[in-house]
């Protein structure tokens, strides 16, 4: 692996025979797509040599990108039949590196479906190609004042098939649910190049669900080309509500308590002193600065119910000893509180040359614990953190600053990161909330599943792709060659098959 060799991920080892068939590959692909969708020229690869994880980088064999479901079809029947390795990109904004190429690998972009198909509203749907963007969806129906729910920070940018791939999140999911909630049917290529379709326009089908084990599959099963969203008409009133705390674990206890009295907020984001601090700088929004740790409630709905919960969640507030609370008078100022909190990791980014951005998920009661415990695990590996996240959903995102110029930092930010992944287990939670496992959290998935658990969910993978051709290397610690599942026995410290790579 280019760009850091020094780091402990370890990626499938290439396949010499293929690498050597570049120059045929590259053809038939070209074959496939004409025009300037193969892309061979190392200059012109690198822009796709890494995504949101940008400690990791790697050339692809080759960058292909088609623009029509029948292109992929035939791309993905050529690399069945042939063997080839076949990694699925969006925009690559992923922070979890499952679109982080692979040298022996084609990069199959999806920027080229970006069309929305169909607008819905007596169905209150959206049908779109996987490129468009999160916003697009919202852009697109704004004028007859519906939007998509789910918003991640990064939804300018991101497509809607790196949404169902990594099941995201965003502010608002709290009230309204992730990907998984808003996604009602999507077409889908298989690695053999079979199309299929899962889901529609309706809520329910019959069957097994295969279109929720579909989303969050992080490119694991098949290529989406087509996606069905529910839009929501936006609501009457929305307003946000600013808290200062002067701690952050009395600002972790009043979003229990918040959610403990029965009220669900559109959204509910906590920041630490150093994101404040880094969010004002950046984008200047009036975050008070004296206070440890800040709350953004976002209450919405008919108006005299969002007045009457401001309240219920100012006395709470107040309670708990909260030193500042400010109420958005106008949506100008709504917005602007939520500039902040959604500039906060390139905030962030200005402060600190690099940064590892975790993500792991906490059952609410314990927000308070696990705070005071990450920062002894901060003293403990001499690191900083900054901590943005989804309190509401007790999704946390510690940003661990770190300068990769300096001989050894990457590494201690990646030990500080498990740390807090294994502490988000330990206390009852899980391992991602929204970013998704990819190659940054693979090789703690042994800590949340057990041997039994993960060989089901490699099971599954191999119904869909027996050869583990599309994005190998991600999200299973072990990927075990298909045919030898369920013959895995370890006896008396032999491993069998002990010369066949485990990828
Ligand atoms: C500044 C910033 C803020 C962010 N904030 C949030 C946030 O608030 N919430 C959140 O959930 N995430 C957030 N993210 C992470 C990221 O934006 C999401 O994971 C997003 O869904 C990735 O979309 P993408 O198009 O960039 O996908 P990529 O990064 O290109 O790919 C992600 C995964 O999806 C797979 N994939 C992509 N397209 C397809 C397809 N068509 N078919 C099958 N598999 C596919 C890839 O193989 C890969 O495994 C943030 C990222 C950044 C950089």
């Amino acid at each position: 692996m280019s760009g850091n060799a020094t780091s402990g991920i370890v990626m499938p080892e290439p396949n010499a025979d293929v690498i050597a068939r570049r120059a045929e590959i590259v053809a038939a692909m070209r074959a496939i797509v004409p025009g300037e969708g193969v892309i061979d020229a190392v200059n012109e690869m690198r822009p796709f040599e890494t995504d949101g994880l940008t400690a990791y980088k790697q050339l692809p064999l080759a960058v292909v990108l088609p623009s029509t479901t029948e292109q992929v079809s035939r791309i993905l029947a050529y690399c069945h039949r042939n063997g080839i390795r076949v990694v699925p990109r969006g925009a690559g904004t992923g922070l979890s590196g499952g679109a982080l190429p692979l040298a022996d690998a084609i990069l199959l972009g999806m920027g080229k479906f970006n069309r929305i198909l169909d607008i819905d509203f007596d169905n209150r749907t959206v049908t779109a190609q996987p490129g468009v963007t999160n916003l697009g969806i919202t852009t697109a129906v704004a004028h007859a004042g519906f939007y998509y729910a789910p918003d991640p920070s990064s939804q300018i940018a991101c497509t809607i098939g790196g949404n169902v791939a990594e099941n995201s999140g965003g502010v608002h999911c709290l009230k309204y649910g992730l990907t998984t909630n808003n996604v009602m049917g999507v077409e889908l290529v298989l690695i053999t190049g079979e199309v299929m379709r899962i889901g529609g326009k309706h809520l329910d089908s019959g069957g097994l669900d295969l279109l929720g084990i579909l989303v969050g599959s992080e490119g694991l099963l098949g290529v989406v080309t087509e996606v069905t969203v529910r839009i929501l008409k936006k609501p009457e009133t929305a307003r946000a509500v600013l808290v200062g705390f002067p701690s952050s674990e009395a600002a972790g206890e009043c979003v229990a308590r918040i959610i403990g009295a029965g009220i669900i907020p559109g959204g509910m984001e906590m920041m630490d002193r150093l994101a404040i601090h880094a969010a004002e700088a950046f984008v200047k929004v009036g975050y008070p600065l004296d206070v440890e740790a800040l709350l953004i409630v976002e209450l919405d709905g008919p108006e005299a119910e969002v007045h009457h919960l401001i309240e219920r969640v100012a006395q709470i507030a107040s309670e708990l000893g909260c030193i500042t609370l400010r109420a958005s008078n106008s949506e100008e100022e709504r917005a602007a509180f939520w500039a902040g909190r959604k500039a906060a990791f390139p905030a962030v980014g200005r402060i600190s040359p690099d940064y590892l951005c975790m993500d792991g998920t906490i059952p609410r009661k314990a927000l308070p614990l696990v705070l005071a415990r990450m920062e002894e695990l901060a003293r403990q590996h001499g690191l900083q953190c900054a901590n943005v996240f989804h309190a509401g959903d007790g999704n946390l995102h510690p940003l661990i600053l770190y300068d990769a110029s300096k001989p050894g930092e990457l590494e201690a930010a990646e030990r500080f990161g498990a740390d807090i992944l294994l502490l988000c287990v330990e206390v009852g939670g899980v391992l991602t909330g929204e970013h998704g496992v990819g190659i940054e959290k693979r090789d703690l998935m042994p800590s949340m599943f057990d041997e039994t658990d993960l060989a089901h969910q490699q099971r599954l993978k191999c119904a869909f792709d027996p050869d583990s051709l599309l994005n190998p290397g991600k999200v299973f610690p072990q990927l075990h060659r298909c045919a030898e599942l369920g013959r895995m026995h370890v006896s008396r410290g032999q491993l069998p098959f002990p010369n066949i790579p485990r990828f």
